[in-house]
C-alpha cells in the first residue's frame, strides 16, 4: 500500500511541495516506512519566505498583549494535543511514550515563557542622562526568522525558537527534520486554531536544498540552528556570511564526574537515566563518566547491573524503558564505535551488539552498552556517538577530571556528583562547559533560563529561550529625546558635550 507524502505549511494552509523529491520517514522499531516527507526546493521555501514576509507588518504592529493571549490559547491547545504529539514523536523517533510526553511538556514551558512578553519587550529608561535629555530603549523584532531543528526532539527543538520568536513580533519559517517532521506540521496546524495569523508561522520539511535556500534567502533575518556540530559550523559561517544573525547549536560529548566522596547508589540512578534515555539520542545525554581515585571500583557493578536491566523495545508498548534509534545507517556507525572501542583497548563491561526486540527484528536496536578504562586518544572518546554507549575514563584526581574536561572541544552539559560543596562549587567556577549539574545529571534549563553551550556547542553569541531567545529574536533601538522650551535652546556647538 502507498504511504502518505506529506505537505508544507505555507500561508496557513496545507500545500503541496514543488519539489517531487521526498525521503522516506521509518518507524524506528519496525524498520517500516510509514510516511514520505516532501523535500522543500528553493522554489518551495521562497513561497515560505514571501509569506512570512507579507504576514510580517501586521503581526509585528499586532500588541505584545494580543500576541500573548495567542500564544496562551496555543499553550492550551498544545496542552490538550500532549499525548496525540508525543505518540507522533515516539513513532517517528522511536523514543519512549513516557518519555516523549517530557519533551512535549518541556516545549509547552518554553510557549509559557514566550506568553509573558508584555513583560519580557520592557525596555530601560532614563530621566536626565543630560540636562533636559532622556533615553529609553525599544526591543524591536527583527523580521522573518527562520528555524532548522535536529531529528531527536521533534517537539521541543522547534518550541525552543518559534514561540519565543513570534511572540517577540517576527514571523517564521521552520525547517524541521526530514526525519521526523510530522509533529511541526501538527503544532502549526494547532498555532492557526489558536488564532494566529496566515503566513507568521510556515514550515517546510527539507534537507540541505531547503536549508541553503533559507542561508542565502536576501528577506531571512536571523537563523537559529540545533544539530550536529559540522552542519552547525557551515550554518554559523554561511548565515553571518550573507548577513545574518545566527545562533547554531551543535553537538556534545557530556562529562559527568563522580567524586569518591558521592553517594555512589544515587549516582548510579542519575548516570543510567542520563546515558540511556531515549537511548542515548539527546544532546545532554552524559556519555562520559571521570571517576575519581577509588569512585571507580564502587561505581563499575552498580552502573553494570542497572544497565542490564533495561528494558528495551517499542516506544510506545507498556514497560519498555529505551527504545531503538533513529535509523540502520545511524545503528551501523554505533555498532562500529563500538567495535572499534574494543578494537583500541577499551574494557567491554556490557555488549548491545546484536540485540534482537521480538516481533520488531527489522528494529534499529542496539542494546545498552558499557565501557570501563577509557582513555581521551580512544575513538568512543573522541566522537558523539549519539547511542547508548557509556564510557568510563578513569582520573587520579579531581583536577585531572577537570583537565580532561576542559581539553574537549564540546561544551555543552556536565555535572558533578560529590557530597562535598568545596568540590561543586570549585567544579562550577572552573568547568568550561555552558550548563552544569552539580547531583543534577542532565542540567537542561527551565525555560525562563536560556539553554546553550559552550566551544564547539554553540556558534553565535546567544542561548535559545529565556532572555537570551528575546535578545536574539529583537533589535534594541535607544532613543535620546529633548524637548526643550524656546528660552533652553543653546547655540550650536561643533564640539561634545564635557557634561
Ligand atoms: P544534523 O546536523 O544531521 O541535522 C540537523 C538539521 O540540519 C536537520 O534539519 C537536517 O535536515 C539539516 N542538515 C543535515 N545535514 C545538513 C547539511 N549538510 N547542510 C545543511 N543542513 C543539513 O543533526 P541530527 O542528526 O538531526 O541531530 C543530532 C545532532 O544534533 C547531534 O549532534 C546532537 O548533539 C545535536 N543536538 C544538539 C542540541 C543542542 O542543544 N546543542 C540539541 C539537540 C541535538
Amino acid at each position: 500500500m502507498p504511504v502518505e507524502k506529506l505537505h508544507l505549511w505555507i500561508n496557513g494552509q496545507r500545500v503541496q511541495a514543488q519539489s517531487s523529491r521526498t525521503a522516506d520517514i521509518f518507524n524506528p522499531a519496525t524498520g517500516a516506512v510509514i510516511r514520505l516527507a516532501p523535500l522543500a526546493s528553493e522554489t518551495d521555501v521562497d513561497a515560505a519566505v514571501a509569506a512570512a514576509k507579507a504576514a510580517y507588518p501586521a503581526w509585528r504592529d499586532t500588541t505584545p498583549l494580543r500576541r500573548a493571549r495567542i500564544l496562551t490559547r496555543f499553550r492550551e491547545l498544545m496542552e490538550q494535543h500532549r499525548d496525540e504529539l508525543a505518540r507522533l514523536a515516539s513513532e517517528e523517533h522511536g523514543k519512549t511514550l513516557i518519555d516523549a510526553t517530557g519533551s512535549v511538556q518541556r516545549g509547552i514551558e518554553v510557549i509559557e515563557f514566550a506568553s509573558g512578553v508584555p513583560h519580557l519587550l520592557k525596555g530601560e529608561h532614563s530621566e536626565d542622562v543630560g540636562r533636559g535629555v532622556d533615553c529609553h530603549s525599544l526591543l524591536q523584532p527583527v523580521g522573518v526568522c527562520a528555524g532548522i531543528t535536529p531529528f531527536n526532539f521533534p517537539v521541543m527543538v522547534p518550541l525552543w525558537m518559534f514561540p519565543v520568536a513570534i511572540a517577540c513580533g517576527n514571523t517564521f519559517v521552520l525547517k524541521p527534520s526530514e526525519k521526523v517532521p510530522s509533529c511541526s506540521l501538527r503544532m502549526a496546524e494547532l498555532f492557526k486554531e489558536a488564532g494566529l495569523p496566515n503566513g507568521v508561522l510556515n514550515v517546510v520539511p527539507g534537507d540541505r536544498e531547503a536549508v541553503d535556500a533559507l542561508l542565502c534567502h536576501p528577506d531571512v533575518g536571523a537563523i537559529s540552528f540545533v544539530g550536529s556540530t559540522p552542519v552547525a559550523r557551515y550554518i554559523y559561517e554561511t548565515g553571518a556570511k550573507n548577513g545574518k544573525r545566527v545562533q547554531a547549536l551543535g553537538g556534545a560529548k557530556n562529562h559527568a564526574v563522580v567524586m569518591p566522596d558521592a553517594d555512589m547508589e544515587f549516582a548510579a540512578d542519575a548516570l543510567v537515566g542520563a546515558a540511556y534515555g531515549s537511548a542515548g539520542e539527546r544532546c545532554m545525554a552524559i556519555s562520559a563518566v571521570v571517576t575519581v581515585g577509588e569512585a571507580a571500583d564502587a561505581l563499575l557493578p552498580l552502573l553494570k547491573a542497572r544497565a542490564q536491566a533495561i528494558t528495551v523495545g517499542r516506544g510506545d508498548m507498556d514497560g519498555v524503558e529505551m527504545g531503538p534509534l533513529i535509523s540502520a545507517a545511524h545503528r551501523e556507525r554505533i555498532v562500529s564505535l563500538i567495535d572499534s572501542g574494543v578494537a583500541q583497548g577499551a574494557e567491554l563491561v556490557l555488549d548491545g551488539r546484536g540485540l534482537t526486540v521480538p516481533d520488531c527484528e527489522h528494529g534499529f536496536f542496539v542494546g545498552p552498552t558499557l565501557f570501563d578504562r577509557v582513555t581521551p586518544e580512544m575513538d568512543i572518546y573522541r566522537e558523539e556517538i549519539f547511542g547508548p554507549v557509556l564510557i568510563v575514563l578513569r582520573a587520579e584526581n579531581y583536577e585531572a577530571a577537570v583537565k580532561l574536561i576542559n581539553a574537549n572541544p564540546y561544551g555543552n552539559g556536565t555535572a558533578i556528583f560529590t557530597s562535598s560543596g568545596h568540590w561543586a562549587r570549585r567544579f562550577e567556577n572552573e568547568i568550561e562547559v555552558g550548563m552544569v549539574g552539580v547531583n543534577v545529571p542532565i542540567p537542561v534549563p527551565m525555560a525562563f533560563f536560556s539553554f546553550g553551550g559552550w566551544k564547539a556547542s554553540l556558534f553565535g553569541d546567544l542561548h535559545v529561550h529565556g532572555m537570551e531567545g528575546v535578545y536574539f529574536h529583537t533589535r534594541t533601538k535607544v532613543i535620546t529625546s529633548r524637548w526643550p522650551a524656546p528660552s533652553e535652546r543653546t547655540a550650536s556647538s561643533l564640539a561634545m558635550p564635557t557634561h
